[in-house]
C-alpha cells in the first residue's frame, strides 16, 4: 500500500507516521529526513541545497522528487508512507506519472485537519530534551519534574530556535498557499480521507487505524474480484 500523509507542520502526522512504522511495518519516506541525510553525507545534491535548507527556503521541487523516486525504486513492493510529500500540486502530478510508469499508484491520502491556533499553541509550548530528543509540552504533556527529562533524566530541555510565532505563521502560510490545494487534487481522485487532528493523539491514532483497515479491506476485495473476473 502506498499512503500519503497530508497536513500542516505541527498537526501530529510525524508521530502517527512513527506509529505506523513500528506497528504496521510501513517504510516512512519523509522528504525532510531525506534532505537532511543528503546534507549530512555531503553528497553533490546535499551541498547544492544546504544553503536554501538552512535559510528555510523551499527546496527545488524536481530535486526532491528525484530523491523520493530513488528511494521508491529501492524499496520496491513494500508498503510506503509518504510523510510530507508531495508538497505542491505540480509535484504530485509529476509523482503520479512516475508511479504510473512503474505500475503503482497512491492507494490513499490521509489529510490531518487542524486549526492554526491549535498548531501555534502546540509548537510554542513544545520543549525537546537535548540528549534523547524526547518531546514534551509545557502544559499538555509536561515532564513529571520540571526541567528534568522523564525519559533519560537529562536536564537540557529546550525550545527549538525556529519555534517562534512568526516562523510558525510563515510555515503555515506557505502550507495554506502551496500544499493545501493538494486536498482538492486528491479529493477529486476519490482517494482522500480527512481526520480531525484537533483531537488527542490517541483518538487521532484510532481513527487513522480504522481508515487504513477500511482501505486495505477494500483493496483486498477489489483484488479478489479482479481474480474472479479473470477466471
Ligand atoms: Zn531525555
Amino acid at each position: 500500500m502506498f499512503l500519503v500523509f497530508l497536513g500542516p507542520p505541527g498537526c501530529g502526522k510525524g508521530t502517527q507516521a512513527q506509529y505506523l512504522q513500528n506497528e504496521s511495518g510501513f517504510t516512512v519516506i519523509s522528504s525532510g529526513n531525506l534532505i537532511r541525510a543528503e546534507i549530512e553525507a555531503q553528497t553533490e545534491f546535499g551541498k547544492q541545497i544546504e544553503e536554501s535548507y538552512k535559510t528555510g527556503k523551499l527546496m527545488p521541487g524536481d530535486a526532491v522528487l528525484e530523491l523520493v523516486q530513488k528511494v521508491v525504486a529501492t524499496e520496491g513492493a513494500k508498503s510506503i508512507l509518504f510523510d510530507g510529500f508531495p508538497r505542491t500540486v505540480s509535484q504530485a502530478t509529476a509523482f503520479d506519472s512516475y508511479l504510473r510508469s512503474i505500475h503503482r499508484e497512491i492507494d490513499a491520502v490521509i489529510s490531518f485537519s487542524i486549526e492554526d491556533s491549535i498548531i501555534v499553541d502546540r509548537i510554542l509550548g513544545r520543549i525537546t530534551c537535548a540528549d534523547c530528543k524526547h518531546v514534551f509540552h509545557v502544559r499538555s504533556n509536561p515532564p513529571i519534574v520540571e526541567g528534568v527529562c522523564d525519559n533519560c533524566g537529562g536536564t537540557k530541555l529546550e525550545r527549538r530556535a525556529d519555534d517562534t510565532e512568526e516562523s510558525i505563521r510563515q510555515r503555515l502560510d506557505e502550507y495554506h498557499q502551496k500544499t493545501e490545494p493538494l486536498k482538492e487534487f486528491y479529493k477529486s481522485k476519490g482517494i482522500m480521507v480527512e481526520i480531525d487532528a484537533n483531537q488527542a493523539i490517541e483518538m487521532v491514532r484510532q481513527q487513522m487505524q480504522q481508515e487504513i483497515d477500511a482501505i486495505s479491506g477494500k483493496s483486498n476485495k477489489e483484488k479478489s474480484i479482479g481474480t474472479y473476473s479473470r477466471c
